[in-house]
């Protein structure tokens, strides 16, 4: 047996070796196709809106604070749950329900739920990021979280190096983030856009476009002083999209919860209105885009629920009843539509869902937190 040819066994049997665990690890990966995903949260929008619409209690000056009574119940009301939900949230209901898979409707006995017991934000953020509860996380202070999150997580992968970007309504997501040690450009509450060099897109087209968007939000009210109009978030997320094409987007949106804690129960449905729209919008920017489109995973959900009467829907927390009730929702290429009954899935497993849409198995690093949701085809 010649040297040389001892070397060609040799690259041979590495060959096959190779080709075996490759083939294992695609036959593990068989026919996955998600390639991007995009997590959209909508800050305290309850399960009671998504499933059943504007309700019927909440529409007064009373309860619900509502200015124009006629306006609003011509705009949101109707006879029964299935209208009234597809005129609130036409995108949800007409798409992604029908393309995707929802949980949490109790109509169905699905429940979703929060597992940090204080259903309020930074503990539901961190639960939905980081996949686990931690009981030291028990205020919104802007402190840096010590875990962390899938998004971090995600970036130091192969392949995912600088793909992963979040746009935040509320100004703790920097630290829920922990923008500082994660790296993630995280551009939240009022902060400018168009000179935030984190972004990447200072002196392009995309870049000038954010400039213009400042100026028009320098102009706004700030009523929310931590929370900017989601529409600026929105359109924000949008641009970043188109210019540097994320392999993860997160987009947090929060006008919701501000309108709710407001008393306003027109504003608090206006919002969840625009969110629906915002949301289409951008599924259907990056379906005209050749890199997300037939091969991106929308997952929605929110931090916290609220409670369930004319006085505790303003509310949430450990001590409103009901609050720890949320929905979630899940679209793409690679989740099987499906009606989901009798079963109960949490806030934690929405941070291995991103990574499994991503065909990276986040348990087997991270033990502790729960299972990616039952959606896969
Ligand atoms: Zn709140």
């Amino acid at each position: 047996m010649t040297t040389r040819f001892l070397t060609v066994c040799i690259l041979f049997m590495a060959f096959s070796v190779c080709s075996a665990a490759f083939g294992q690890s695609a036959a593990k990966q068989a026919g996955r196709i998600t390639h991007n995903v995009v997590l959209v949260t909508v800050d305290g929008l309850r399960w009671q809106e998504v499933f059943g619409g504007s309700e019927e209690a909440l529409l007064d000056k009373d309860a619900g604070g509502v200015k124009d009574l006629d306006a609003t119940r011509n705009r949101f009301h109707r006879e029964t749950a299935e209208e009234r939900r597809q005129t609130l949230m036409p995108f949800f209901w007409n798409v992604i329900a029908k393309e995707g898979v929802v949980f949490g409707n109790p109509e169905h006995d699905s429940k979703a739920v929060v597992t940090n017991g204080l259903n309020f934000s930074y503990p539901g953020y961190s639960e939905i990021l980081c996949g686990y509860a931690d009981s030291s996380i028990d205020s919104n202070a802007k402190k840096d979280n010590k875990n962390v999150t899938v998004l971090e997580w995600v970036q130091s992968k192969p392949g995912f190096e600088k793909s992963v970007a979040a746009f935040c309504s509320w100004d703790v997501f920097p630290f829920i983030i922990n923008e500082t040690r994660s790296r993630i450009p995280v551009n939240a509450g009022w902060e400018p856009l168009g000179t935030d060099s984190s972004l990447g897109l200072m002196g392009t087209p995309a870049g000038e476009r954010l400039l213009k968007l400042d100026e028009v939000s320098r102009e706004f009210p700030r009523y929310f002083p931590e929370v900017r109009y989601d529409y600026v978030t929105f359109r924000a997320a949008e641009e970043y999209v188109q210019a540097r094409k994320p392999r993860l987007l997160y987009l947090s949106l929060g006008e919701t919860d501000d309108w709710a804690h407001a008393g306003r129960y027109d504003l608090y449905l206006d919002a969840a209105s625009r969110t629906d729209d915002y949301i289409r919008r951008l599924w259907e920017t990056l379906q005209s885009m050749p890199e997300y489109k037939g091969r991106t995973t929308l997952i929605l959900t929110t931090d916290h629920g609220r409670g369930d009467n004319r006085v505790d829907w303003k509310s949430h927390g450990e001590k409103i009843e009901g609050s720890e009730f949320i929905w979630m929702a899940v679209m793409g290429p690679d989740a099987a539509p499906q009606l989901i009954t009798d079963s109960t899935v949490t806030q934690s497993q929405i941070a291995a869902t991103v990574a499994a849409s991503l065909g990276l198995d986040y348990n087997s690093e991270v033990p502790k937190a729960a299972s990616p949701l039952p959606v896969v085809k």
